[in-house]
């Protein structure tokens, strides 16, 4: 799977300290995004998910964040890892541009697995207009925090 970047222990990127892993590929170019080097969908570097999974075994994480970039570009691969993060008990945020709606919408099975072994989606555009340093976790205040769980009850 294409990578832009890792980071080992992060504690801006959902509850507690989290391996944060961000996803090469995005395609909803929101103007202020912050990682505009994630974009190129042939970008990032190659890494397995055995390369990815040793990351996990750190007994101070209490989860794992899939971000980007969008982890929907790569739905597929993102499934894998967020699999593999529960099977460590950790558990999963995951962020995109879309919304949980329009997700729905694509009918994809591939973006529905990933989307379904979420715990947690933070979803929408970053929308510069409604940036927001107030809400935790977010960075404008249209993207919500959706328990995936509850959604689909
Ligand atoms: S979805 Fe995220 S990574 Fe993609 S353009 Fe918007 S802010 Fe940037």
């Amino acid at each position: 799977m294409k990578i832009a970047g890792i980071v080992e222990e992060s504690v801006v990127d959902g509850p507690g300290l989290r391996l944060a892993v961000f996803f090469q590929g995005c395609v909803h170019n929101c103007k202020g995004c912050h990682n505009p080097e994630t974009h190129d969908l042939n970008g990032g570097k190659e890494m397995t998910l055995d390369q990815i999974v040793e990351y996990m075994d750190n007994p101070l994480l209490s989860g794992i964040t899939l971000t980007g970039g969008d982890p929907f570009c790569q739905p597929k691969e993102a499934y894998f890892v967020a699999k593999e993060a529960h099977k460590h008990n950790l558990n999963v945020f995951t962020y995109t541009g879309y919304t949980i709606e329009q997700l729905i919408e694509k009918n994809d099975e591939d973006m529905m697995a990933l989307l379904k072994e979420s715990d947690t989606l933070i979803d929408g555009p970053f929308i510069l207009a409604k940036r927001t340093l107030d809400i935790p976790f977010v960075g404008s205040s249209n993207q919500r925090i959706i328990d995936i769980k509850e959604y689909f009850k």
